[in-house]
Order: C-alpha cells, then sequence, then structure tokens
C-alpha cells in the first residue's frame, strides 16, 4: 500500500554528556535500517549547542549518513552564521533546517536576522545552490502568527528566498496538513513538505510541550490517554496506534515522506515504521 519512494527521516537533538553521544550513536545504528534521506540535529537559539550539534553532525558524516544541522539565526550575528555554514561547508555538509528559532529567556538581543526568510536569503546568498534548505511550517500556525493567512504568506516568503522542502511541526490532526498543504499550492507553493511525526511515549510531556509549541492534542486523545493515569503501557499501546493511523493516512492521502522527532529514542519510531511496513 504504501508508496515505495517514502522519503524517511529523523531528528536528534545534541545530547549533554559523552555517555549521551554514545547512546544516540548506538540509536542511529537502529535506525539505519529505515535508511533515511538524512539525520537532522536541532540547534539551540542563539548558539547554545553551537559545538555539540557540530559534534553529532561530524559524528553523522562519519558513519556515512547524510547529515542536516538545524541552524536558527535569532540572537546570532552575520559573521557567526557566515563562519558556521563555512564549517559545515568544509564537513562536507549538503541539508540545512533554516529557523528562526526562539529568543531564549533572558536573552535581549534579536540579532541580525530576525525571521527564517532572512536567513534562507542570507544562506543563498553567501553560499549558493549548495546546501538543500528545509524550512519550518506549521500546519496548525504558528503560536505567534497574528493570522493563519499571515502565517502562510510568512511561510512562502520563506520558499521565495530558496528553500528546497519544508518539514512541519507535528500536529494529530490529519485535516490540518492537508488544508494548510492546499492553502500552499494555491498560493503557488510546489516544494515537498512533509508532515512532521511525533511519536508518543509519555502523555504528560507531550501535553506540556504542546502547549508551548501550538500543537493540538485532540480531545478525544487527551481524554482516552488522561484515562489511563500513570498506566504506561498503555499510554504507548495507544499512542502507537493513533500516530501509525496518522501516517497511514497522510502516506495513504500523498505526503511525500514522513520526518520523525525522535527525541534521541528508536523503539516507537522503529516500531511506527514495521507497523507502516516501511522496513
Ligand atoms: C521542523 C522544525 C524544526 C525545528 N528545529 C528547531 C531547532 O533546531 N532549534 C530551535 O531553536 N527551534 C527549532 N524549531 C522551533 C522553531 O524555531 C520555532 O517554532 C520558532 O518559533 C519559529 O521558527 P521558524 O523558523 O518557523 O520562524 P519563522 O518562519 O521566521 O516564523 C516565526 C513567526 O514569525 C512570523 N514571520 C515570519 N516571517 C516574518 C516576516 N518576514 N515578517 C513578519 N513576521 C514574520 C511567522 O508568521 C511566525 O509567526 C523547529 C521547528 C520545526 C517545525
Amino acid at each position: 500500500m504504501q508508496n515505495m519512494k517514502t522519503e524517511l527521516s529523523c531528528e536528534f537533538f545534541p545530547p549533554q554528556t559523552a555517555e549521551g553521544v554514545d547512546k544516540l550513536r548506538a540509536v542511529r545504528a537502529k535506525l539505519a535500517v529505515l535508511k533515511p534521506g538524512f539525520f537532522s540535529v536541532t540547534y539551540g537559539a542563539g548558539g547554545s549547542t553551537r559545538d555539540r550539534t557540530l559534534e553529532v553532525v561530524l559524528d553523522i558524516q562519519r558513519e556515512g549518513h547524510a547529515a542536516a544541522p538545524h541552524l536558527s539565526c535569532i540572537g546570532s550575528t552575520r559573521d557567526s552564521i557566515r563562519a558556521l555554514l563555512g564549517e559545515f561547508k568544509a564537513a562536507g555538509i549538503r541539508r540545512i533546517v533554516a529557523l528562526r528559532g526562539d529568543l531564549p529567556s533572558g536573552m535581549a538581543d534579536v540579532g541580525e536576522l530576525r525571521y527564517a526568510n532572512e536567513l534562507v536569503e542570507f544562506i543563498r546568498k553567501e553560499t549558493g545552490d549548495h546546501f538543500h534548505i528545509e524550512v519550518a511550517a506549521y500546519p496548525e500556525w504558528h503560536p505567534q502568527a497574528r493570522s493563519p493567512r499571515e502565517d502562510l504568506l510568512n511561510f512562502k516568503r520563506k520558499v521565495d528566498a530558496g528553500a528546497d522542502s519544508a518539514i512541519t511541526q507535528y500536529f494529530y490532526n490529519a485535516d490540518a496538513y492537508e488544508h494548510f498543504v492546499g492553502e500552499a499550492r494555491a498560493l503557488g507553493v510546489t516544494i515537498p513538505i512533509i508532515p512532521g511525526i511525533m511519536p508518543i511515549g509519555s502523555f504528560s510531556k507531550l501535553a506540556r510541550f504542546s502547549d508551548s509549541c501550538g500543537a493540538e492534542i485532540p480531545r478525544w486523545m487527551r481524554r482516552k490517554f488522561e484515562s489511563y493515569g500513570d498506566d504506561a503501557d498503555s499510554i504507548r499501546a495507544f499512542g502507537l496506534d493513533v500516530v501509525t493511523g496518522l501516517c497511514q493516512r497522510l502516506l495513504e492521502r500523498g505526503a511525500p515522506g514522513l520526518h520523525f522527532y525522535t527525541l534521541n529514542q528508536s523503539v516507537l519510531t522503529l516500531e511506527i515504521a514495521r507497523r507502516l511496513k516501511l522496513i
């Protein structure tokens, strides 16, 4: 049933300890069975994870996988971004996830590039077509957007500035994704828009995070998760059913791939891929 060309990718955050780096290596070795198009590594706004992101990215390249560092511009100068782009280029990196990021609390200086479209433009100006540039998309709209229409137009700005493809914020409502893609297509946006998939391991953590990033957990799901209390097995089983069903529907309706927010774990992502017969 699934499209043979479904492009899979997996996202990690840079661990804080050497032990975490080793564990992540083992996780990647397991996820390699998915033959992912790339492994991406998040980047703390203001450059807070600059070296750790680079370290993991270089590790991934050494293992023979394509690595895509995230790069957020808020709180940074053009010079610092130029230097980092040079390091990525020298390391043979060909793909970047270009973001604005969120200003860490206590940091007042927004930096020289205020929005992701300015970063995309800067990367293109500095490095031409060297990098495949991914940008973020928000099927349920970015939490700070003044209106859905403005958010959509701001998404298009990133595409017009030179983005090659987009990865969405996670969502559990396939209609939101389909609506967003339809609206983007109506504006003339033709780049692939890959759904970001968040497997559900812990409901309480997911609920906290979703409130801050503006992703909705539909009421029917929330109520059911809440009814399980501390029953981790039931939460995991229901989460797997829901997320697999979501992926199935997205792929059947033409989504060009899936980007997994792995949270540096392999088990749930692999189980979903196995159920989708993607392994
Ligand atoms: C796939 C993915 C990966 C992510 N990885 C990271 C990461 O590694 N590190 C990290 O810190 N965060 C990451 N984030 C979170 C992201 O940084 C935040 O959601 C951030 O608030 C917005 O970043 P953006 O690139 O989408 O911003 P933008 O596209 O710049 O949009 C931000 C807001 O500003 C508005 N806007 C955009 N352009 C303009 C403009 N020109 N004029 C006026 N308003 C405008 C938009 O409508 C939106 O409300 C990621 C998000 C996603 C979906």
